[in-house]
């Protein structure tokens, strides 16, 4: 298949005809990126199903999922003189327990945004190379297994350069552990998942086979385009509809993802980081879920370099982020979507990330809205 063929309209047609023609009862699919979330909503892709088939969205938002303490140390060491605070544009508004990394900035703070971590790292460089500069450069290394390379290659290159100006606030999680913390609740209510193609491309999916059969949960690796979205619900509710079951971890983003993956960013990560304990926001603590940098890099380690607090944040407002991100409720069934909380005034992570599931529901409704009152106007 080539690339332009991914939204190919004649594919989608026929596959939502298998999917249809295929769909006996009502199942859930749950996905777990961001990014195909806007896809799906974007395409409308869940309007094209059958009623019968549920989708939900996952803990696969990186900024919704880093926690409210970690956004309350972003702010504190940013709010230091003399630091210039680097961070991806969508952790900008995203809720502490007392404001945001916006608010900080508009009260002073360096904040900057970046697009990737070296861009941080040559900041770095830049300033160790100015006469007289003694700031200090943090990058807020956040996100998935994706991100993560680019962050290990940032810190290990500082520490190559002996760059002494150069830290990193890290929370960087991953995303088996939280679907095992998901599916081990036992009304957990998901029949399959689709899981994100481009996480799989860095660490191969080896490790979903696991899941999969532990949980009984057919697993497609999917990407982004509408083909591919529908090939992986297609494989996945193929499964759910065949006696006897053999459910199984089927890669239908195989013009990309491995089974082993990209090893040299597997090294790159493991030279860095270890395993470590880590806080979701909205799920709580996971063992071995996220990343810490290794005892060869603690210089690079912002907490201990800015020697900041940690205070455990809890949130205290009407957000069920937390039922949103297991797949509980979809974002319009929270009360406050779409009313106290919207883009304007978020409540909580998912209404402000780029990849946020509450922040797709409120803009491809709202443009599928304006839409229909065009149409009636038209009429
Ligand atoms: S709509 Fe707003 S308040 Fe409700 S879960 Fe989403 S972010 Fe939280």
């Amino acid at each position: 298949m080539q690339a332009t063929d991914f939204g190919n309209p004649n594919h989608v047609a026929l596959l939502v005809q298998q999917i249809r023609a295929k769909t006996t009862r009502p199942w859930t699919i749950m996905e777990v990126c961001g990014g195909q979330t806007h896809a799906i909503l974007r395409y409308g892709i869940d309007q094209l199903l059958p009623d019968s088939i549920r989708i939900v969205h996952g803990p696969g938002c990186p900024v919704c999922v880093t926690p409210i303490e970690t956004i309350d140390q972003a702010i504190q060491i940013a709010s230091t003189p003399g630091v210039i605070f680097c961070t991806f544009g969508d952790m900008l508004r995203v809720p502490g327990s007392d404001g945001d990394l916006m608010q900080a900035k508009s009260r002073g703070a360096d904040v900057r945004i970046i697009h990737s971590p070296m861009e941080a790292y040559q900041l770095a460089l830049a300033e160790s190379n100015q006469t007289g500069s003694n700031r200090q450069v943090v990058l807020f290394a956040i996100g998935f297994e994706t991100t993560a390379p680019a962050t290990a290659m940032a810190i290990r290159m500082a520490k190559e350069k002996n760059l002494d100006c150069f830290s990193a606030l890290v929370c960087h999680v991953l995303v088996p552990p939280a679907l095992e913390a998901i599916f081990s609740d036992e009304n957990h209510g998901i029949d399959g998942l689709l899981a994100a193609g481009h996480v799989c491309t860095i660490t191969g999916y080896h490790s979903y086979d696991a899941i999969c059969n532990r949980f009984g949960i057919p697993i497609a690796i999917t990407g982004f385009e509408p083909v591919d979205l529908l090939r992986g619900i297609w494989n996945v509710v193929e499964q759910l509809e065949s006696q006897p079951r053999n459910d199984r971890v089927v890669n239908v983003y195989e013009h990309i993802a491995t089974i082993q993956g990209n090893a040299h960013a597997q090294q790159t990560v493991d030279e860095v980081f270890a395993l470590c304990d880590q806080t979701w926001r909205g799920i709580g603590i996971l063992p071995q879920s996220g990343l810490k940098l290794k005892e060869k890099y603690a210089l690079y380690d912002a907490q201990k370099r800015f020697s900041i607090r940690s205070d455990r944040s809890t949130e205290a407002s009407p957000c069920r982020a937390a039922d949103v991100l297991r797949g509980k409720i979809r974002p319009v069934e929270c009360p406050a979507f779409g009313s106290l909380c919207n883009p304007g005034n978020p409540l909580g992570a998912p209404m402000v990330s780029n990849e946020g599931a509450c922040a797709a529901y409120y803009l491809y409704q709202s443009i599928k809205e304006d839409k229909s009152q065009d149409l009636e106007v038209d009429r």
